[in-house]
C-alpha cells in the first residue's frame, strides 16, 4: 500500500505540499513523560505489543522566490534508519517526492528543525560501496548553529538520536542560523527552544496569512491541546512548555495554519479555544486548496 503524498495547501501566495516518510513507532511512555498512563491512554491510539504508538513523518515541500525547499527529511533509508518505521517498500520521502516529479537534484534548500534521527534521516544516503553522501546533491542545509554543535558533540543522553551518519556528510553544505533567519523573505527559520536548545520552527508568511511547521514542539496532538503535557523526550521541558504556550496562543489568535510533523498524514490543521478554556486541534483535510 503506497504512502499517500501530495496534500496541497496555501498560505497567502505560498503553496506547499505535505510529503511523507511513512510511519514511525515510538514508546508511548517516553512521549507522554510524567503524564500518568491512565490519562494519556484515553486520548492516544492503541499501543502495539511493544507499548508504542504510531507517529506520522510529515515533511513539507514548497517553492519560494525561485527556491525549492524541503522542510525535514524523516527517518531515512540507510541501514538501520527504518528499524522502527514502516518498511521502505510501503513508500518513503523519496518516493513521495518522485510522485510529484521532484528529484533529489531539484531540492535547493533542506531545513531541519533539529537533528534527532527521525527528522534528518534522508539528509544522507548510502551508496553501493557503503560510503555516505548528501541525498540532495545541490542543496544547502539550513540548521540552527546551537543544534549543529549539540548534534556533533552528543552526550550520554543524546547519543542514541544524534547520529553521525545523518550529519557528518553534510558538514560542508551548511547554512547555520544564529537566531531568527530568513530563508527567503516569506520563509523564516525561528528558534523554538525546549525539545532541544537549538530546536526551531519554520514560519511561512505571505500577505496577511501565516503558517508554522512545528517540528517537535509536540509529538502528539494531545500535547498541543494541553499546556502541561510536555514530552518526556524534551531536553528542557519547562522552556518547551513556555515556547508552546506562546506559540499556540498566537496561532489561535491569528488563525495560523499549523503543520504538525508527527500527526496522522497530512498533519495540517488549525487550533481553536474551547468554551472550557482548552485548545482543540481541527484538522484541515488534504487537498484543501489543491
Ligand atoms: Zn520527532
Amino acid at each position: 500500500m503506497p504512502i499517500p503524498s501530495g496534500a496541497r495547501y496555501q498560505v497567502g501566495r505560498v503553496d506547499f505540499t505535505v510529503v511523507n516518510d511513512g510511519t514511525y513507532w515510538y514508546d508511548a511512555g517516553a512521549i507522554f513523560g510524567v503524564v500518568p498512563r491512565v490519562m494519556w491512554e484515553r486520548v492516544a491510539p492503541p499501543l502495539d505489543e511493544r507499548y508504542r504508538i504510531p507517529l506520522g513523518l510529515n515533511c513539507i515541500l514548497l517553492r519560494s522566490r525561485g527556491k525549492t525547499v524541503l522542510v525535514e527529511t524523516g527517518v531515512g533509508g540507510k541501514p538501520g534508519d527504518r528499524d522502527n518505521a514502516t518498511p521502505a517498500e510501503e513508500g518513503t520521502l523519496l518516493t513521495s517526492l518522485a510522485a510529484l516529479d521532484v528529484a533529489p537534484e531539484d531540492i535547493d534548500v533542506v531545513v531541519n528543525t533539529h537533528l534527532h534521527a527521525d527528522h534528518c534521516g534522508w539528509n544522507t544516503s548510502e551508496g553501493g560501496d557503503g560510503t555516505l553522501h548528501p541525498t540532495f546533491p545541490n542543496a544547502t542545509y539550513v540548521i540552527n548553529a546551537q543544534e549543529w554543535h549539540d548534534a556533533t558533540h552528543p552526550n550520554e543522553r543524546t547519543r542514541a538520536t544524534y547520529l553521525e551518519r545523518n550529519v557528518a556528510p553534510i558538514a560542508d553544505r551548511l547554512e547555520l542560523a544564529d537566531g531568527e533567519h530568513a530563508i527567503t523573505d516569506e520563509l523564516h527559520f525561528v528558534p523554538a527552544p525546549g525539545h532541544t536548545e537549538g530546536h526551531s520552527t519554520v514560519v511561512i508568511r505571505s500577505g496577511q496569512e501565516w503558517g508554522v511547521y512545528l517540528g517537535d514542539l509536540v509529538q502528539h496532538r494531545a500535547q498541543l491541546e494541553r499546556t502541561a503535557w510536555v514530552s518526556g523526550l524534551d531536553i528542557l521541558p519547562l522552556v518547551s512548555m513556555e515556547t508552546k504556550r506562546q506559540l499556540v496562543d498566537r496561532c489561535i489568535e491569528e488563525q495560523a495554519l499549523v503543520i504538525f510533523c508527527h500527526g496522522d498524514y497530512p498533519g495540517v490543521g488549525r487550533l481553536e479555544r474551547t468554551e472550557q478554556g482548552y485548545r482543540r486541534w481541527v484538522g484541515v483535510g488534504d487537498g484543501a486548496t489543491g
